[in-house]
């Protein structure tokens, strides 16, 4: 079957494709061809206004489905997700560039699991009753915020549509959603999905465009909460801008995560680790452990694999499945890259792989590694977002750990070890919302996701979400008579 990733309309508003085509069109290109498949319209204030009219509309009588019918529309929404893997995952490679062999296994079946898991939990949300003195007694009910906005980064369109939508929805709430304008095709899908589902009309909107599309959404008094996906400066603006009528916010942002190997370590194992945490998706994972810091005594061995390790890579067609390793999801993610690889060679770090563009259509670019990188280099201070991984020899546990804080991010951060103890005494001591042992990069919707420092605010899946998308209100009641000084 052919795969058209051409959408039927740009924006998916109270349950239906609609278009205004006086908004400023967007260009879908494939970055594995740099070809133009696709061409929507950003929104307009019209598209704009409809979405927040809708969403609005349908949040009232959404919050008044029981948990138990709310959660039956979304895991039935997992269903479908799961029954169209193949055709999700062909669009999410149209969409980011990433391979097949990535995405028929990360993005539609991890967006899945999140409308499973808060489908599964939904009926599950309550408040509590509280005893109080003289026979008096309190209760909170959970309830939901009103209309959330989410906005999305390009690397993951379909997970992060769900990641969103799936908390959001579970607790009563509606959503506008706003993709990236570069990756603007695979949360269409979601909401198209869930509506064949069951959803109402209006609960789950899609509209597309730039920043502006979502500062509007953001600055509308009728939006009660923000969740952005996206860098540190863009998360700056979008808090700042949420303040201003203090909404609820989560922000996931930015990283520099460090990705600490012992001695003791399992050599393949930590290679491994370094591997996922540096090249999976190209590079493009805001939880990677970009500077890898090795312990001195391992680090000729360490890199004599990882360069073996890296002949492996297969480059391609990434609608192939045997292609292993993707573009670049822009040309201006690509010069960002490339300008950041120059940085790493001019101010004196030891390239020992890659470096350069791949010689090939497409946005693609080497997997890339610098040896002898000091702490004060710019490749080890700032995100680029690419396959770049910085090699950093330390010493001592000690040495490393304050090292490893010395950061304005605090996303994630990982340990290869044998001595489990230190594992755990590392970890207990690292600035740093998303930590791994002896892995990389995992996921599951079961554990928080989030970051410390600048690399957020809230969390995104577990239970923990759920306090997110929903507030508490307490209702005192008194038994007897009411006291009363006249
Ligand atoms: P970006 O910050 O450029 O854009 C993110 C989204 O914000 C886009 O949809 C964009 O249109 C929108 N936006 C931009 N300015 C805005 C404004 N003023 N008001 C409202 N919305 C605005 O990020 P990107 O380049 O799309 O994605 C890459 C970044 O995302 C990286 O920094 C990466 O680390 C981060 N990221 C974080 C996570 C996480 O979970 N922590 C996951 C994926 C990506």
């Amino acid at each position: 079957m052919t795969i058209n990733p051409n959408p039927t309309a740009s924006h998916f508003v109270n349950g239906t494709y609609i278009d205004d085509t006086d908004g400023q069109p967007i260009e879908v290109i494939y970055p594995s061809t740099e070809a133009c498949i696709a061409t929507i319209n950003a929104a307009t204030s019209e598209v704009i206004e409809r979405a927040l009219v809708s969403a609005a509309a349908a949040q009232a009588e959404w919050a008044q489905w029981s948990g138990t019918e709310r959660g039956r529309v979304l895991r039935r929404a997992a269903e479908i997700m799961r029954e169209r893997n193949h055709e999700l995952s062909v669009l999410e490679t149209f969409d980011t560039g990433k391979p097949y062999q990535e995405t028929s296994v990360a993005d539609a079946t991890s967006g899945a699991d999140a409308l499973e898991y808060f489908g599964g939990i939904a009926a599950t949300l309550t408040g509590e009753h509280i005893q109080l003195a003289d026979g008096n007694w309190a209760y909170t009910r959970r309830e939901p915020l009103g209309v959330c906005a989410g906005i999305g980064a390009w690397n993951y369109p379909t997970q992060i549509a769900c990641w969103k939508a799936a908390p959001a929805l579970a607790c009563g709430n509606s959503m506008i959603f706003k993709p990236s304008q570069t990756t603007p095709l695979c949360a269409l899908k979601v909401a198209e999905i869930l509506c064949e589902a069951g959803l109402p009309r209006g609960v789950f909107n899609v509209i597309q465009g730039h920043g502006d599309v979502g500062e509007a959404l953001i600055l509308d008094p009728r939006v009660d909460k923000v969740s952005l996906t996206g860098s540190v400066p863009t998360g700056s603006k979008v808090y700042a801008a949420a303040a201003a009528s203090l909404k609820h916010v989560t922000m996931e942002l930015g990283g520099k995560s460090p990705l600490i190997i012992f001695g003791d370590a399992d050599i393949e194992n930590a290679v491994s680790g370094a591997i996922m945490g540096n090249f999976y998706s190209s590079g493009q994972v805001c939880s990677n452990g970009t500077r890898v810091f090795v312990e001195r005594k391992i680090k000729d061995i360490f890199l004599k694999r990882l360069q073996e390790r890296l002949t492996s890579v297969v480059v391609g067609d990434p609608q192939d499945p045997l292609t292993n390793y993707g573009p670049l999801v822009s040309g201006q993610q690509l010069a960002i890259v490339q300008d950041f690889v120059r940085k790493g060679i001019d101010e004196g770090a030891r390239l020992v792989a890659g470096g350069s563009r791949c010689q090939r259509e497409g946005f693609f670019m080497q997997p890339t590694v610098f040896a002898d990188v000091t702490d004060d280099m710019t490749i080890a201070r700032e995100e680029i977002f690419g396959p770049v991984m910085s090699v950093l020899d330390f010493e001592t546990e000690e040495e490393v750990l304050e090292r490893a804080n010395r950061t304005e991010f605090g996303l994630a951060a990982g340990v290869f070890t044998r001595d489990l103890a230190r594992a755990h005494r590392i970890i207990a001591q690292i600035e740093a919302g998303t930590c791994f042992i002896n892995s990389y990069n995992d996921a599951p919707v079961e554990v928080p996701f989030g970051g410390m420092k600048l690399s957020g605010v809230g969390r995104e899946n577990a239970r923990a979400a759920i306090e997110h998308y929903s507030q508490l209100k307490s209702v005192f009641v008194r038994m007897g008579d009411l006291p009363s000084p006249f």
